[in-house]
């Protein structure tokens, strides 16, 4: 499984939010407490994204190094402070290649994406989902792996136009339809509102005091932090969080 986070709120240096906690990403990226799906380390690499300022595009750091060994984010991180922050650490799903286009946080418009899971089947389960897609569009994808392609059905729903929630919804029900037995833990942020799917792997939230977080893992042992229930989608910015069942009206083919 992937570890991932989410951080929306008063800003906060990276390396507070991604590695000094006592659960931190780092610390999930070789001892998770969660293993479900398999893979025990997260160790294929990680990537972090943050925007530097309110109203500019995100930047990203990506790598197919674990995050316990690259000090110069571990140096980075110290002194980078932002609001607005999507990391994760990855376990390559078997059959899927271990490059940094393939890490998790994928960009384009502004937003942040990541996913934990697997796309059971990958490829075929989904070739009829890749064919919808115009090739010049398909042929922007980052890796020849799952979630590079599940970013790039996102990616069309929200250039259409559609509620991120809804956009995430529709995307875990119509996959989790072609492709049975997929694992699809989505998050996404545009650095005003982060939106989480549930769907087979852990999540938790922690909100309060103009911030929220959503986190595969709880980093902290902050008695505040709350798993998100299976088969949820997470709608959540700096006020508030709210939850709501993945139901069938987002189920229609996208
Ligand atoms: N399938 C995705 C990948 O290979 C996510 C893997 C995971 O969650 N372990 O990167």
């Amino acid at each position: 499984m992937c570890r991932h986070l989410a951080y929306l709120g008063p800003p906060r240096s990276l390396a507070e939010l991604v590695l000094d906690p006592p659960h931190s990403l780092l610390r999930q990226s070789w001892a998770p407490r969660d293993s479900r799906g398999g893979g025990a380390l997260n160790a294929d690499g990680f990537g972090v994204g943050w925007f530097p300022t309110p109203d500019g595009p995100p930047v990203r750091h990506r790598t197919t190094s674990p995050l316990w060994s690259d000090v110069g984010f571990a140096e980075l991180a110290a002194v980078t402070r932002s609001g607005a922050v999507l990391a994760s650490v990855r376990s390559a799903t078997v059959g899927m290649p271990v490059v940094a286009t393939a890490c998790a946080p994928f960009t384009d418009d502004g937003w942040l994406f990541a996913h934990n899971g697997a796309v059971r089947g990958w490829p075929d389960s989904v070739a009829r989902l890749a064919e919808q897609l115009p090739v010049t569009e398909l042929l922007t994808i980052e890796a020849p792996m799952d979630s590079a392609l599940l970013w790039l059905l996102l990616r069309r729903e929200l250039r259409k136009g559609t509620e991120p929630g809804d956009a995430l919804a529709s995307l875990v029900l119509t996959v989790a339809a072609e492709a049975p037995g997929a694992r699809l833990n989505l998050l996404l942020t545009n650095g005003e509102v982060v939106v989480a799917t549930t769907w087979t792997h852990s999540l938790s939230v922690l909100a309060g005091r103009g911030s929220v977080a959503v986190s595969s893992e709880p980093w902290d042992d902050d008695p505040a932090w709350r798993a998100v229930p299976d088969q949820h989608l997470v709608v959540a910015d700096r006020s508030g969080v709210e939850l709501h069942p993945l139901a069938p009206r987002w189920g229609g083919p996208i």
